[in-house]
């Protein structure tokens, strides 16, 4: 973040230096080519200050600047193709890339120290997000869904987690260095990916 900081003052001080050359002439379409200038400046210095990026399995993917993986934003939340998701270890669940690879290594970790961590939601299409509102509750209202459209599992972005004693003290002491919290007070076994502490 710092070295984004820094790129972005750079930026700005570059910027200046342009709008202070251009402007000695006064010519008015210098004057309005450097305002465009400094727009498409501003608008790449805030997009990529709303970035950031996560190495996965040898590629960088991205989330944008509300927490949402940039390739996936505009299939839209629970409305993601299973081609856009990535299968967690040899079960039948599926995540966003890494998300999948972190879980995938995080559960195996565990295993070694003879842990089991089983997965009992991970995607939640949109359909699903609706029926499981209906059925528990919306979280807001005291209930255990969020509201359909905005689950952290519409994005495959976390996890719901089978987990005895044993495995939610490893979880408590370990998932972090994978990526996940447990951020949802009610739900003990509801993990969400959030890789760069965000
Ligand atoms: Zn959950």
């Amino acid at each position: 973040m710092n070295s984004r900081i820094s790129e972005i003052q750079s930026r700005i001080l570059a910027l200046q230096g342009k709008i202070g050359t251009s402007a000695a002439p006064a010519s008015s379409a210098a004057a309005s080519s450097s305002s465009t200038q400094f727009a498409d400046y501003l608008q790449d210095a805030v997009s990529s200050a709303g970035t950031d990026t996560i190495s996965a399995a040898g590629r960088n993917y991205t989330l944008n600047s509300k927490g949402i993986p940039t390739e996936l934003a505009a299939y839209g939340n629970g409305k993601i193709p299973r081609s856009a998701l990535q299968q967690v270890g040899t079960t039948n669940h599926r995540l966003w890339a890494p998300a999948a690879s972190s879980l995938t290594s995080l559960m195996a970790d565990a295993a070694k120290d003879g842990v089991r961590i089983g997965i009992t939601d991970s995607y939640r299409p949109y359909d699903e997000q609706v029926d499981l509102a209906r059925r528990k509750g919306l979280y807001s209202q005291g209930g255990l869904a969020a509201k359909p459209g905005t689950s952290e599992h519409g994005w495959g972005m976390a996890a719901d987690l089978d987990l005895d004693g044993k495995a939610q003290a490893w979880m408590r002491q370990n998932a972090s260095k994978y990526g996940f919290v447990n951020n949802v007070a009610r739900e003990s076994w509801h993990w969400a990916y959030k890789p760069n502490g965000v």
